[in-house]
């Protein structure tokens, strides 16, 4: 016989919809029926963005003078909670921290403290962040006593000089000094890495050996086409990752590897060092029919599609009441238009099914 599943047991609107009491009601492992869009995907991995300051300005994510979100327009770190305690509800196992960068929100460990009850209860499996590194110092035992395993730190480069070309503010010395600390406090780190034609590309080898020697793996992005009108810069700097592993290849043995995460990273390892290497390529591979994922912006926007400008409201029905029920309504219907997948395609010489919002909103 199959295992029940506990949340299975309850269809939709039979369940017991209590009064929200953050530390009643969102403590409880799911009861409710899991999210499953029209493609019949289940969802089960949120991404959620808690800010979108950022203490970098990287050439392809944001443009230099940002104008950022009035603050209150931003979920307040109660609010976040709610937020993230309904989708855990719902059938959420994994939660990704991401910005802006997350580690500059103010109050931030406030926020990942809390959501440690949910890994106490094994209602979540898994509370990561995603994050440039350069708060890594001050709270990297934070995160790892919060029950935070692993985390990514974004890199691109080893060249002091070119990591400041491509974050236009960030000192390279201060993330390398953070991964030091990730490392210390017991945090396994994944470095992303995007893929910059003619910046990055000498220094391939380097990036596998630096982090062969740090216990590291590495993931590899395509540059995407947000938030840019002018196709142009990302066209100059798109280096498929199709060019990236032919290289990869003329010094190693690469072993595709089947397990995937539901998002678009595929995996090889590289086998003469053992290596995990990822490749994110949305543009030149099709994702989207295994995709278990959403995303919700620091101001309660949810996109069920990273790359559809298509977003429902969750701010509205979250602040209507107090009652969790009307949030929960909510995010079912977004879910309920989740569509089949992206249109990035940059196979006809212009960036079609670009973005124009940043990256930095939706978080990566
Ligand atoms: N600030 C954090 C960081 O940099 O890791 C988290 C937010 S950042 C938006 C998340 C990821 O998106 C980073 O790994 C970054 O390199 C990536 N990213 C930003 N803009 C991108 C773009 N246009 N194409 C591909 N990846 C991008
Ligand atoms: Fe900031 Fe991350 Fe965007 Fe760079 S990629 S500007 S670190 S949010």
């Amino acid at each position: 016989m199959a295992p029940t599943v506990p949340w299975q047991r309850l269809p939709l609107g039979t369940a017991p919809l209590p009064a929200y009491n953050p530390y009643m009601a969102t403590d409880q492992a799911p009861t409710l029926a899991p999210l499953i869009d029209p493609f019949h995907r289940t969802i089960s991995y949120l991404r959620m963005s808690v800010t979108d300051r950022c203490d970098f300005r990287c050439l392809y994510c944001m443009s230099e003078q940002m104008t950022f979100l009035p603050k209150s327009d931003l979920l307040t770190l109660e609010e976040l909670d709610r937020m993230a305690s309904t989708f855990i509800r719902l059938g959420i196992r994994k939660l990704r921290i991401t910005g802006g960068e997350p580690l500059v929100r103010k109050g931030i460990m406030q926020f990942f403290n809390a959501m440690s009850r949910h890994l106490e209860t094994g209602a979540l499996e898994e509370l990561t962040v995603t994050t440039n590194g350069s708060q890594l110092s001050r709270f990297a035992r934070d995160l790892a006593a919060a029950g935070v395993k692993r985390i990514n730190v974004s890199l691109d480069t080893l060249d002091e000089q070119k990591f400041k070309d491509v974050t236009r503010w960030g000192r390279l010395a201060q993330v390398l000094h953070g991964l030091d600390e990730a490392q210390a406090a017991g945090l396994r780190v994944k470095l992303n890495t995007v893929a910059l034609k003619g910046f990055n590309e000498e220094e391939l080898f380097q990036l596998i050996e630096f982090c062969e020697a740090r216990g590291m793996d590495i993931t590899f992005i395509e540059v995407m086409p947000m938030g840019d009108l002018g196709n142009e810069d990302r066209l100059d700097q798109y280096w498929p990752l199709s060019d990236l592993r032919k290289r990869l290849e003329e010094q190693y043995t690469l072993t595709d590897l089947s397990h995937r995460t539901g998002g678009p990273a595929r995996y090889m390892r590289l086998n003469e060092t053992g290596q995990q290497v990822g490749f994110i390529t949305p543009l030149t591979h099709n994702f989207c029919e295994s995709c278990n994922r959403v995303r919700v912006t620091c101001t309660g926007e949810i996109y069920t599609c990273l790359g559809q400008e298509g977003m429902s409201d969750l701010r509205a029905p979250l602040r209507a009441s107090q009652d969790d029920a009307v949030l929960e309504e909510a995010i079912r219907a977004a879910i309920g238009l989740k569509p089949r997948g992206h249109d990035f395609d940059y196979s006809r010489g212009v960036a079609d099914g670009q973005m124009t919002r940043h990256m930095s909103h939706t978080g990566g």
